[in-house]
């Protein structure tokens, strides 16, 4: 009787019982609510993000980790475990969660007044409210620093002018969370996306995470009051912190998305036959499995091991860049090498592989490129800054 994935780890020993249970209900409203559908939302770039966000409302995982304002107040690992299975449905759903809750409601709950968190948790919680972050402009990525997107004072308004560039949920949020240089700092903004002068036209013909909504906000004249700036931060430690919240989802969903390509490359190989005998019986095909098996398992360790961490409120930044740098070059090297097994079949949607690989492209490169992570377990391990 072959072993499943989880059986050659032991895994499930790791995990406790309410986390087992939490990402058995994650999992089930996957197998329900995206797997019938992804195939076509993905083919036709059009998901629908406003009903889902209800559902992932109602399934209690938007801003689960927040205590709170309608938030269900969980470990960070059964987050995490939560990311993971609604990576395996796809990063573009996970995307939806990880930007409402770990970027947006997180950026409220931590940096924003009692009046903010009051107005948008409770409302972002139940999914009837839908968030989004806006840090990178069309010049300033990985460098966001630079940005031009500027706040400035006029009597006790704020008029904000820019254009951010790639924001996920962008042309269905009810409210963004924009950060702009102001005369001194770098300052958080809470936008409510109905203010005169702000739009978010959507972002097409994109090859990847085409199950997401991605679009530009464009900021001309954004008339706001006093109380939209996030009080309790200032500089780019703000957008930052809110990041490694990002990261930190992605580590575990990035694993996700890798299981689901496994999963189907093994059951694939079982079931294919090449010169009269199964895919799955020849040595090379074992050696990739095994070699895949052993990068997703372990690449599943060092989440959790993350999770424990941060659960004991001792993660540091670095560790979370260790993570989210192992865990998305792996999944999507899984991805790669499984499309290999479904050879011709692995380059269409009836099977989920390639809308994976194609997906992790964006896993990759956002909530900062593997390059970047890089360069910050390089300053870790030598002192030294690379960045310029
Ligand atoms: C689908 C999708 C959704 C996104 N959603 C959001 C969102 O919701 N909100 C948001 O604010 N942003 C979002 N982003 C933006 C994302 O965070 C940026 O794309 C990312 O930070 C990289 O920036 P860039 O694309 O401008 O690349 P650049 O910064 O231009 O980088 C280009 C290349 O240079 C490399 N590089 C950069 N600096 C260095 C260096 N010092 N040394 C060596 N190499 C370097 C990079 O690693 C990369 O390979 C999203 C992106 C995508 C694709």
């Amino acid at each position: 009787m072959p072993q499943s994935l989880a059986q050659l780890f032991a895994l499930d020993g790791l995990i406790q019982d309410d986390e087992r249970e939490i990402a058995k209900a994650v999992r089930h409203f996957v197998d329900e609510r995206v797997r019938p559908h992804i195939a076509e939302w993905f083919d036709t770039g059009e998901v629908p993000a406003r009903e889902l966000t209800k559902e992932l409302g109602e399934l209690g995982v938007l801003g689960m980790h927040l205590d709170g304002y309608g938030c269900a107040g969980l470990s960070a690992t059964t987050y995490g475990l939560a990311c993971q299975e609604l990576e395996a449905g796809d990063s573009g759903i996970r995307s939806l969660v990880s930007v409402q809750g770990s970027l947006a409601m997180y950026s409220i709950h931590a940096y924003g007044s009692e009046e903010q968190k009051q107005e948008w948790l409770p409302r972002m919680a139940a999914g009837d409210a839908i968030g989004c972050f806006g840090l990178t402009e069309p010049d300033f990525g990985s460098n966001p620093g630079g940005m031009r997107t500027r706040a400035k004072k006029d009597g006790d308004d704020w008029v904000l002018n820019g254009t951010k560039m790639w924001i996920t949920n962008g042309t269905v949020a009810d409210v963004a969370v924009v950060w702009a240089q102001t005369d001194e700092k770098v300052r958080g903004f809470v936008v409510p996306t109905d203010t005169p002068g702000f739009s978010a036209p959507e972002i097409k013909r994109k090859m990847s995470l085409r199950a997401s909504v991605t679009a530009e906000l464009v900021l001309e004249d954004v008339r706001l009051p006093a109380s939209a700036v996030l009080p309790e931060v200032q500089g780019l430690r703000g957008p930052l912190g809110a990041l490694s919240e990002a990261r930190f989802g992605i580590i575990f969903g990035a694993m996700g998305a890798a299981r689901d390509c496994l999963e189907t490359a093994i059951s694939y190989a079982q079931d294919r036959q090449v010169f009269d005998k199964s895919l799955a019986s020849y040595q090379l095909t074992q050696a990739k499995l095994a070699d895949m098996a052993l990068e997703l398992g372990k690449g599943q360790l060092l989440a959790l091991h993350l999770g424990r961490l941060k659960d004991s409120g001792t993660i540091t930044p670095e560790q979370v860049s260790v993570g989210k740098l192992n865990n998305t070059r792996e999944a999507i090297t899984i991805a790669r090498q499984c499309r290999t097994i479904l050879a011709a079949n692995g380059i269409t949607l009836e099977y989920p592989v390639i809308r994976h690989a194609n997906n992790l492209e964006s896993v990759l490169t956002y909530e900062g490129t593997s390059e970047v992570h890089q360069l910050v377990i390089g300053k870790a391990l030598t002192g030294a800054e690379a960045f310029r």
